[in-house]
């Protein structure tokens, strides 16, 4: 499936959504201090409080944790609509699923860019996730 292109403006969490084509990755942070990761990135470790930092780029896939079909939600956001937790490398994020229904725990799957919503100014997306075609990687 071909998706409109969004204008950049209208991506949220643009700054850490890094494409490449069809796929995505994401910034996070990495403490040298304790060895936790973040996502969204951030300057000081939310574990241990270490500056000792560093941004860096996971993969772009990754396996789903967790999930939901969440019913009643943000009009945004168009319910009902599918969210899980997906841990890539090293980081668990919370991403919206283009799928109808939850991702069974252990379902891999592709970081994209898609939309995610819609307000009186018109569609916008963020980062998502997807189950892989052909199953694992
Ligand atoms: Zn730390």
């Amino acid at each position: 499936m071909t998706t409109p292109a969004i204008p950049d403006a209208r991506v949220i969490g643009g700054e850490w959504i890094h494409r490449d084509g069809d796929h995505a990755t994401l910034t996070i942070t990495k403490c040298h201090n304790c060895g936790s990761t973040w996502f969204p990135p951030r300057d000081v470790c939310s574990s241990c409080a270490s500056a000792d930092t560093e941004e860096t780029t996971t993969a772009d896939h990754g396996i789903a944790y967790a999930s939901t079909v969440v019913r009643i939600g943000p009009a945004a956001f168009r319910p009902p609509y599918v969210l899980a937790y997906v841990d890539i490398s090293d980081v668990r994020v919370l991403a919206h699923v283009d799928a109808l229904e939850a991702l069974p725990p252990g379902t891999p799957v592709t970081l994209r860019v898609g939309p995610i919503g819609a307000d009186e100014n018109g569609e916008f997306s963020s980062y998502l996730v997807a189950e892989t075609a052909g199953g694992a990687r």
